[in-house]
């Protein structure tokens, strides 16, 4: 904790940037308590941890905070607050709002009266809890950010592959359609913007990593832009290369003996997949569906309407949970409307069967628009 009551019945809110010799005069010299137990509180400042204040023993309002104080969580919380008190907006550390029982780490409230809570997220959180904190503040009228905690594997800007935990892809944001995540890394002071998400496969993806400096964000926060046609011709070169890493190596493996249905596929459709058509295994929104490299599934399509005759122009509705159910993959209504556009985005490329050439450029066109159009 952050905050707490003097003596006096005023609120303090402790500062890291404070003289060390402050800090220890303010400990000797004045009691501290908690505004929701009103408990004396020990004043602790260590070489471990930013100062902060914390329970003599486990209490019950440990429950209400969003989870253990870590360094990085205090950290955070301490500079996302000085960020909209530089900003002069209206914000209030560890406020508990009585009616729901909860505690954010910041409410805040911007200059029209409309209320935020602001959570900055280090510890993993169940979706439940997630949906049952977000019904609490929405019946409050106030509208949740969640900020997780920068991922450490992402150090960097640029176009590139990163992974990302279920537990920071449920904290995706969405504006104008384009949808981001918003994380924050308190050592370096900045948020990284997580955007563009082309799925690869398990957790991997490629993706647009944007930073800026807290001192330098604003609020409401920094919305990503959509991405130019030369930073999509750095996505599609990548995805390219990872594409044919992933069928390289599954070629590779076959050799020391694994029977791999999808070298089956490629050898009855007569693929070379080394250089396959640029359309089996495109990027599409939504892949992550599908649970699968696109490619995998793009070529079972293919496959699957060259053994059962079915032209892929009539591939709709019905007949694709019929190709979900045959290629073993999740038969859910996204899914289905990740093969449909697939199917879409083919006849528009004027593609009937899986040994057409196409020119890059056209296809090109074709992605940039899907991944704009969202
Ligand atoms: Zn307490």
């Amino acid at each position: 904790m952050l905050a707490a009551y003097t003596e006096q019945n005023e609120l303090f809110i402790l500062n890291s940037s404070m003289p060390l010799a402050t800090l220890h005069l303010l400990r000797k010299s004045k009691k501290f308590y908690c505004p929701l137990c009103k408990q004396q509180l020990l004043f602790k400042i260590g070489s471990l941890k930013i100062p902060h204040f914390s329970h003599f023993s486990k209490s019950h309002c440990d429950d209400f905070f969003s989870e253990r104080e870590s360094e990085t969580h205090l950290k955070g919380k301490e500079q996302l607050y000085n960020l909209f008190k530089a900003l002069n907006l209206d914000a209030k550390l560890e406020a508990y709002i009585t009616t729901i029982q909860q505690r954010p780490d910041i409410l805040l409230k911007d200059d029209d009266n409309s209320m935020f809570a602001i959570e900055f997220q280090c510890s993993s959180i169940s979706k439940e809890s997630l949906i049952r904190r977000n019904t609490g503040y929405r019946e409050e009228n106030i509208s949740p950010v969640w900020i997780p905690n920068t991922p450490t594997n992402i150090t960097r800007s640029g176009i590139q592959k990163i992974s990302l935990s279920k537990n920071v892809q449920q904290f995706t944001l969405c504006s104008k359609h384009l949808p981001y995540i918003m994380t924050y890394n308190p050592t370096v002071r900045q948020f990284f913007y997580i955007s563009n998400l082309i799925f690869l496969q398990g957790n991997s993806f490629l993706s647009k990593v944007q930073t800026i400096s807290v001192t330098h964000q604003q609020f409401p926060f920094y919305i990503p832009k959509p991405i130019t046609p030369n930073e999509f011709k750095q996505f599609l070169l990548i995805y390219k290369q990872v594409k044919h890493n992933y069928v390289q190596k599954r070629v590779l493996l076959s050799r020391s003996g694994v029977n791999d249905i999808f070298l089956r596929r490629a050898y009855e459709l007569r693929l070379n997949l080394l250089s396959l058509p640029y359309y089996i295994g495109i990027p599409l929104i939504g892949n992550e569906e599908l649970q699968v490299f696109s490619v995998d599934w793009q070529l079972a399509l293919f496959y699957f309407v060259y053994t059962t005759k079915i032209e892929l122009r009539h591939m709709k509705g019905q007949t694709i949970y019929y190709f979900l159910r045959w290629a073993k993959l999740p038969e859910t209504s996204r899914a289905k409307d990740v093969v449909s556009e697939y199917c879409r985005l083919l006849e528009e490329l004027s593609v009937q069967h899986s040994y057409q050439s196409i020119h890059e450029k056209k296809l090109f066109d074709v992605l940039y628009n899907h991944f704009l159009a969202i």
